[in-house]
């Protein structure tokens, strides 16, 4: 019998970077240790790109069992083709897993008749059961984490685990994946690791479903060693951990890292790692990140905050985890000379735009590279519970995500207003957001906000909202008419390019204010005006901004003229005199990587290290 699997990897513009299908993998690589799935079924292929429709049809000869992986980036794509299938082969037998697919899936099924069955929670033990049952005449698909509608009634299975991760044998060293990578050498592959599954915490905005609240059970070392070495032989350079709570077990956690690292050194493969971290980290946390970052593997320890409010964090259950350890990981981090960044969200329940204002103030005080996005609801998580939207007055919005495409559409399930945040706030919140993150994290003002901080006791937010509203006002700047689409995001069908922290519609609008003249002169008029600066000071405030992150002025060594101190005021508290000084610039060579305006912001929102240095002569 023919099997294909279908795992649309998220794509972010091109199809060049994918996850190799790690979750539908699994379920193949366990089936096959039963003996009469081996002898019945052949894996005929892997479906991991978006397609045209079509060409994947022709590509299925008479399929007896196909299975779908769903989540956010991929569910349209995928009941589309599903439906398809179901359309050309009729006697094929469709099923669905993946954290798309909703526990509550009876509408879920009426609504996609073409779906014979849901698979939820684990799949694997399930997805063999069901390979086994279809191999009767009369097959019994009453099973666990299994749902249908049979003879137009409903049935769901009861919630299992499976009893022990290390039967599954691993897809990628029991060569699931090699047809894949040998078939497309033009595609760069990233890799998920699991070391362990399951997580003790029940965030609320979480779709891990009845995964979490369980106890976490750990895959075999000796597998995980295996596949870190498989991804060098690959030539695999990002691996994905996948684990909710990387660093939770200290030793072993330890032991997975020094393998990385020892694999690294040895065969050059393997770049990157990216990982959500234990979310109660202490030191030995910290100490297992610092170990990745000596060897290079990895560039910042990412602690998810999402907000600093007390009310929100008890409303998402988050209380207890690493929002309220924020302030003391970043002092250990900082002992540790680690990096750190963070994460926001917009738009949690009990958040208000001044609470929300406090986490950010907070966050451009230590000056923390952050990245922030709005509230998703999804699927499967405590907060799509009606009981839940209820409570909160949740405002949501059925929005096109940046998935969908010319094949499919695919959409997302936003907040966009609270009890506490309603919607005119919420725009408002969201325009400003991106305002910060654009003009401070892209180093457009970041230099003059910090002086104004400084030396004129001026609050960042306050600075940023203040100039906001003047640009809002004044229709003579240059992105005032980009600004105006901006104020009722909603409406003016926006969202997309204000809802995340990079875009390339932000990039092209940013460009317009780089290196321009008329636009810092206009600032610098605005802050003497707003806050009484001295024009000195302003001065050589914007003289260092446009000097120290422009990837567009990195050719030679200059001289600059200053009217004061100030950039050793700023960078090494030097107290502020106003004399001339003269200061030269040395201009450290830009990353290849840096092609365009994108790439440009994107890199310097790290604040990675080719940043001009500037010194007194
Ligand atoms: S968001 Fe992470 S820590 Fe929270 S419940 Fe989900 S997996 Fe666990």
């Amino acid at each position: 019998m023919k099997l294909y699997l279908v795992q649309i990897s998220a794509t972010y513009g091109s199809n060049k970077f994918c996850f190799l299908p790690y979750s539908v993998g699994s379920l193949w690589s366990f089936a096959v240790t039963e003996e009469i799935v081996k002898e019945n079924y052949s894996l005929e292929n892997i479906f991991f790109l978006r397609e045209d429709f079509d060409e994947v049809l022709s590509r299925m000869d008479n399929p007896s069992v196909v299975a779908f992986s769903l989540y956010v980036w991929n569910e349209n794509y995928s009941l589309t083709l599903a439906r398809k299938i179901k359309e050309k082969f009729k006697n094929c037998l469709i099923v669905v897993g993946g954290p798309s697919v909703p526990k509550n899936s009876e509408n879920f099924l009426k609504d996609h008749p073409f779906i014979d069955l849901c698979v939820h929670n684990e799949g694997e033990e399930s997805f063999k059961n069901i390979l086994i049952q279809n191999l009767s005449n009369s097959p019994n698909f009453y099973l666990d984490n299994v749902s249908t509608i049979i003879d137009n009634k409903y049935f769901k299975g009861a919630f299992s685990r499976i009893t022990s991760l290390d039967s599954i044998p691993s897809p990628y060293t029991t060569g699931v994946f090699d047809n894949i990578i040998r078939e497309h050498p033009d595609i760069e592959f990233n890799m998920i690791l699991e070391t362990n599954r399951g997580c003790p915490f029940s965030c609320t905005f979480c779709d891990w479903g009845t995964l979490t609240t369980q106890k976490i059970k750990q895959l075999g070392l000796e597998r995980v060693y295996s596949e870190i070495e498989w991804c060098a032989e690959n030539k695999i350079e990002f691996i994905e951990i996948a684990d909710a709570n990387f660093g939770i077990f200290v030793k072993r956690d330890n032991l997975i890292v020094d393998k990385m690292i020892e694999v690294k050194n040895k065969k050059g493969y393997l770049k990157q790692i990216a990982s959500s971290w234990n979310k109660n980290a202490k030191d030995e946390t910290l100490s297992i990140a610092k170990k990745l970052f000596d060897n290079g593997l990895y560039r910042r320890f990412t602690v998810s905050i999402q907000t600093l409010d007390e009310k929100s964090l008890i409303a998402i259950k988050r209380k207890n985890t690493d929002g309220s350890n924020f302030e003391y990981m970043l002092e250990s981090a900082k002992e540790y000379g680690l990096p750190v960044s963070t994460e926001t969200i917009i738009g949690l329940p009990e958040e208000t735009y001044e609470s929300y204002m406090k986490t950010l103030d907070f966050i451009l005080d230590n000056q923390i590279p952050y990245q922030y996005n709005v509230l998703q609801i999804l699927d499967n998580s405590e907060m799509s519970d009606p009981s839940y939207i209820k409570k909160y007055d949740l405002d949501i919005i059925r929005t096109e995500s940046s998935f969908s495409d010319d094949f499919a559409k695919e959409y997302q399930n936003m907040c966009v207003g609270t009890r506490t945040l309603p919607r005119k706030s919420f725009e408002k919140l969201l325009l400003f957001q991106w305002f910060v993150f654009s003009f401070h994290s892209f180093h457009i003002t970041q230099v003059i906000a910090f002086t104004l901080k400084k030396v004129f006791n001026v609050k960042i937010t306050d600075f940023y909202k203040d100039f906001l509203n003047h640009l809002l006002s004044d229709s003579s700047n240059c992105i005032y008419k980009d600004l105006q689409k901006f104020l009722n995001p909603i409406k003016n069908k926006q969202m997309a390019y204000l809802e995340n922290s990079y875009n390339q519609t932000q990039s092209d609008i940013l460009s317009k204010v780089f290196n321009n003249e008329e636009f810092y002169r206009d600032l610098k008029n605005f802050c003497i005006r707003s806050y009484a600066c001295d024009k000195l000071v302003i001065e050589d405030a914007i003289s260092i901004q446009l000097n120290s992150y422009n990837y567009q002025r990195f050719s030679e060594e200059s001289i600059l003229n200053f009217n004061t101190n100030l950039q050793d005021h700023l960078e090494k508290n030097i107290p502020l005199t106003f004399k001339p000084k003269k200061y030269k610039i040395i201009k450290n060579s830009i990353p290849s990587n840096i092609l365009d305006w994108y790439s440009h912001f994107r890199y310097t929102s790290w604040g990675t290290s080719w940043k001009t240095t500037i010194y007194e002569i």
